[in-house]
């Protein structure tokens, strides 16, 4: 096993990954995998909170995902991509990690109460919908990372996690409730605490100027969408400014993609300059700019998109020797939690190999 820091993080499969996870998460991961020991989950379990009625487009997702992560530059010969699905020492942790969180404490995280507002669940969701959050700790504290790259509505997941680390290692532990959480490894606890490592830009807002983007909100530019796509979805984004001489708000949703995708910093600021001096520059032609800059970095994942095009076979591939790494590492976990749990009667039984009649 690897002795580089440990991280971990992943996405569920609801669609495929877009210019929000380039800049929160993604883009992050790719320059980490080489100092880092790095492990990607696909949260195909968290998908039937919402779509259980569709696991076909789950599957589908799924592998639709993977092939995004190696048109964006993750490499499987460093990274670990698992599913979720196919690591039962998650769905273990996830049972015991559901004990030690007061109810109430899951039902106030605020990412929880976004998402039943914008995806309209009212009072229909399922049992698992807020259980996924209690879910989403143990799909963490199973590889027992010291960070976790996320956009920044993650952060209070990862707060939760957090918690149970340190409730965990306090009660079954013996770590001091004091304890600093960089410590609690060295006195004996079973699990870091991990710190969300949030990107440059935290939360890229949609093409509607509003929202997060979102693959659930219909305002998403992703990142297999062709540059006329990309063109066309950069022209929509509202700003409600009339003219080129009128002085621009720099703070609205277009410049949050100037900042985020032209790189040439000079021309970012002679742009915000003219800008909020009204100084003859139309929303149209930073639009035309922005949309270049997000296809100029889009061209080398349309190449190395192109390679897997029709090659489920190499995704399963990697998903096959991503799980199996997965599984050495959370079953790893599971018996120094149990262990430390009161739980700790003998390595895993289960071997259906072992049955002979
Ligand atoms: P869904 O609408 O199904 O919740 P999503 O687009 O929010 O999908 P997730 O799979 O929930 O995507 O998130 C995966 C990762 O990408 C998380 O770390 C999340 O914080 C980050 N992320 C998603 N959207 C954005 C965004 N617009 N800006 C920054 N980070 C984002
Ligand atoms: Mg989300």
């Amino acid at each position: 096993m690897s002795d580089k820091p440990r991280i971990l993080t992943g996405d569920t499969p609801t669609g495929s990954l877009h210019l929000g996870h380039w800049v929160g998460s993604v883009k992050r991961r790719v320059e980490l995998q080489d100092s880092h020991d790095c492990y990607f989950i696909l949260a195909n379990m968290h998908a039937f909170t919402t779509r259980s009625d569709k696991p076909q487009e789950i599957r589908r997702d799924s592998i639709e995902i993977v092939r995004d992560y190696l048109a964006m530059g993750i490499d499987p010969a460093k990274a670990t991509i698992f599913l979720q699905s196919e690591v039962p020492a998650i769905a273990e942790l996830c049972f015991l990690f559901a004990m030690l969180l007061p109810f109430n404490r899951v039902m106030r995280n605020p990412t929880l109460k976004t998402e039943i507002e914008l995806k309209g669940l009212g009072e229909t969701y399922s049992f698992g919908f807020p259980l996924y959050a209690v879910g989403q700790t143990a799909d963490i504290l199973a590889f027992r990372p010291v960070g976790v790259p996320v956009g920044e509505d993650q952060v209070p997941h990862l707060e939760l996690t957090r918690e149970v680390a340190r409730r965990f290692n306090q009660m079954y532990c013996k770590v001091d409730e004091h304890a600093k959480d960089e410590e609690h490894v060295a006195l004996g606890g079973v699990f870091p605490v991990p710190r969300a490592d949030v990107g440059k830009v935290g939360r890229l807002v949609g093409t509607d100027g509003v929202n997060k983007m979102s693959k659930s909100l219909g305002n998403a530019i992703f990142i297999s969408d062709s540059p006329k796509e990309v063109q066309k979805k950069v022209n929509r984004i509202f700003t409600g400014r009339q003219s080129p001489t009128e002085p621009g708000d720099t703070g609205n949703a277009l410049f949050q993609y100037v900042d985020a995708f032209i790189t040439d910093e000079a021309r970012v600021a002679e742009l915000r300059d003219r800008y909020s001096r009204g100084d003859n520059i139309g929303d149209g032609h930073i639009k035309a700019e922005v949309a270049e800059a997000i296809n100029a970095m889009l061209a080398p994942m349309r190449e190395r998109r192109a390679q897997y095009e029709g090659r489920d076979d190499l995704i399963l591939d990697i998903l096959r020797d991503g799980c199996a790494r997965a599984n050495r590492t959370a079953e790893a976990t599971l018996l120094k939690a149990k262990e430390a749990a009161g739980l700790g009667f003998w390595p895993r039984t289960l071997d259906l190999g072992a049955v002979r009649r």
